[in-house]
């Protein structure tokens, strides 16, 4: 067993709660004067929300987000936040809009073409002023973007998924009310859930995980296994609406401190090349590439090996709740969640066999994969993918 050697960075202040949405238009005056919210598609699902905004008065433009954002969208509100002179940017949504509000927040002083700092299809150059200050305020429990770094934006042009990332783009403040995530229909809290429950098993068997992601990790598993099912079946049950909110935020503590793997490393190019939710691209993917890396480590061996397969061993006994459960028992239970919340194959989205040697290819030099326990070859992470169509 080696020392422990890890930083750990997270958002600036982060308030929980239910009813705790209410503190929001006292959270956005303290940090500017000159606001921009950000939201998803229909906005005015919380309409006493935003009209405690519109009474404190210093939002002076709002942009919807309908859908992942795609980089047209990010450019356009930011030349409209720079004509506006915003000084701080709210995010109130699914990852979709906060993700768009963190992307503004860091383009809006970075005058650079936005390519000179997005990962994968730019230069990725870290930003040369930080971004704005943003207040997040999730209203789907999958994404934890409310205290990641990245954001998640669509390439039109390359058809791919892509981060930008800085440690300035952390919110300055996460808002997160459970009560918000209550009006979400059955197949969204699935969808949204399913991520979730994939962000706290990931960094929890990542190569970069430390004691601190760790504790985040088995505390989301265990809520996240207990209550995903409930909430999508009695959306009103704040118990589970609550277990989904904090398996949600501790997913995005660990996965901005141990990344991910090659579940999210999939999930990039499949979103930017077919139209599917990204939990349920994840839920699909997620047992296969969990049994991959079991069966990878046993053969690789060496003196990580019982650690690593244990860690897999300690997922299978938090989400079954049993003590004797095996990495197979864990996978097993994995399929069965997701039979029962109707999670389809990737070809129902248009997936081929026929596109899986582009997608292998761009998801072995995703980011995300770099956190994978074991280097899995293309070999593998095609019949991975051509299992899960
Ligand atoms: P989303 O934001 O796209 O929202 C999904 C749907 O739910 C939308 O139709 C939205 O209008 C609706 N919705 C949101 N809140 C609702 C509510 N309370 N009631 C009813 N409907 C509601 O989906 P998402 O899963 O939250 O976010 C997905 C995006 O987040 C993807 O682009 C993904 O890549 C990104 N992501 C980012 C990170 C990160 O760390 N930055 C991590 C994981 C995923």
């Amino acid at each position: 067993m080696v020392a422990p050697t890890f930083e750990f960075a997270t958002a600036g202040r982060i308030v929980f709660g239910v009813g705790c949405a209410r503190k929001l238009a006292e959270i956005v005056a303290s940090l500017g004067t000159r606001a921009l919210l950000v939201t998803g598609a229909r906005p005015q699902r919380f309409g006493a929300l935003l009209g405690s905004l519109q009474t404190a008065g210093n939002v002076v433009d709002s942009v919807a987000i309908g859908g992942e954002p795609t980089l047209t969208q990010i450019e356009q509100a930011v030349e409209r936040a720079r004509s506006l002179a915003c000084d701080v940017v709210v995010g109130l949504g699914g990852g979709s809009p906060i993700d768009a509000a963190k992307a503004i927040a860091a383009l809006v002083p970075n005058r650079q073409p936005s390519r000179t700092y997005l990962e994968v299809i730019g230069l990725a150059r870290p930003l040369e002023h930080p971004a704005l200050p943003v207040v997040a305020v999730p209203t789907t429990a999958g994404t934890g973007s409310e205290v990641t770094r990245n954001a998640v934006i669509k390439a039109e042009l390359e058809q791919v998924k892509v981060s930008l990332r800085h440690a300035s783009m952390l919110p300055r403040v996460a808002l997160v009310d459970p009560e918000l995530t209550v009006s979400l229909p059955r197949e969204v809290t699935a969808d949204c859930g399913l991520d979730a429950l994939t962000q706290v098993i990931e960094p929890f068997v990542s190569r970069l995980a430390n004691p601190m992601t760790d504790g985040f990790c088995r505390e989301g598993i265990v809520r996240a296994a207990r209550s995903l099912v409930r909430a999508c079946s009695h959306g009103d049950d704040l118990q589970a609406r609550s277990d989904m909110a904090l398996a949600s935020l501790f997913g995005g503590l660990a996965l901005a401190n141990a990344k991910l793997g090659a579940v999210h490393g999939f999930a990039g190019p499949l979103g930017g090349m077919f139209e599917a939710p990204h939990g349920a691209i994840c839920a699909r993917l997620l047992p296969g590439v969990m049994e991959a890396n079991a069966d990878a480590i046993r053969r690789v061996g060496g003196s990580a090996q019982q650690e690593l397969l244990g860690r897999f061993t300690e997922v299978a006994r938090l989400v079954t709740g049993r003590a004797d459960a095996t990495i197979e028992d864990g996978t097993a239970w994995i399929r069965e969640v997701c039979a029962a919340l109707g999670v389809r194959g990737l070809g129902a989205y248009g997936l081929t066999s026929d596109v899986v040697p582009t997608v292998v290819e761009k998801a072995a030099a995703s980011s995300s994969m770099q956190g994978n326990p074991v280097a899995l070859p293309q070999e593998v992470l095609a019949q991975i993918l051509t299992a899960a169509l």
